[in-house]
């Protein structure tokens, strides 16, 4: 069985944890979706998921392109921008409007509306599901009759490692 995110929902991006078992987890979790969805992960696909699961870093479609072809893959553009659309589209990775940039989920499968903190040093992303913000947001649309197809709720700041750097 995958195991789900922490039943607490603390975003682990900014602790020092072991990050091979979050990429194991994701890429089952997003292998079963698929499998349930009968939907294809193709190699690329898979790769350039793999790719934004590296590290918990929001990655331009420019900086997965550059990851392709160092490992000497056939990598045009149209490409990497539709393997990054398939991802984002199924919600395995998510587009940060503002850095035009993406960021693997981490809790791919799951219908959430993630908050995200990143940080503007070093470009760390930590998806926190903030379900208090996600049900706030629903309900001031609620009250005015309006219908929330997506929402981008992105913060900017400092992340522990990089207030720690700043304070030396
Ligand atoms: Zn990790
Ligand atoms: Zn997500
Ligand atoms: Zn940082």
């Amino acid at each position: 069985m995958p195991s789900k995110s922490d039943p607490d929902n603390k975003p682990v991006a900014f602790d020092s944890h072991d990050h091979r078992r979050c990429v194991q987890t994701a890429a089952a979790d997003v292998e079963a979706v698929c499998a349930d969805q009968n939907l294809r992960l193709t190699p690329i696909r898979r790769r350039v998921l793999e790719i934004l699961l590296e590290e918990h870093r929001a990655l331009g479609a420019y900086d997965v392109l550059a990851r392709l072809s160092a490992e000497g893959q056939p990598a045009h553009p149209p490409v990497a921008y539709r393997a990054l659309e398939f991802l984002v589209n199924h919600g395995f990775a998510h587009k940060l409007e503002r850095m035009n940039a993406f960021v693997a989920c981490a809790q791919p499968g799951e219908d959430h509306r993630p908050v995200f903190l990143i940080c503007s040093a070093c470009n760390a992303v930590a998806e926190d599901a903030a379900a208090g913000v996600g049900a706030a947001l629903g309900q001031a649309a609620g009250a005015v009759g309006f219908a929330i197809a997506s929402t981008a709720i992105e913060a900017e700041g400092l992340c522990p490692g990089c207030r720690g750097n700043a304070a030396v």
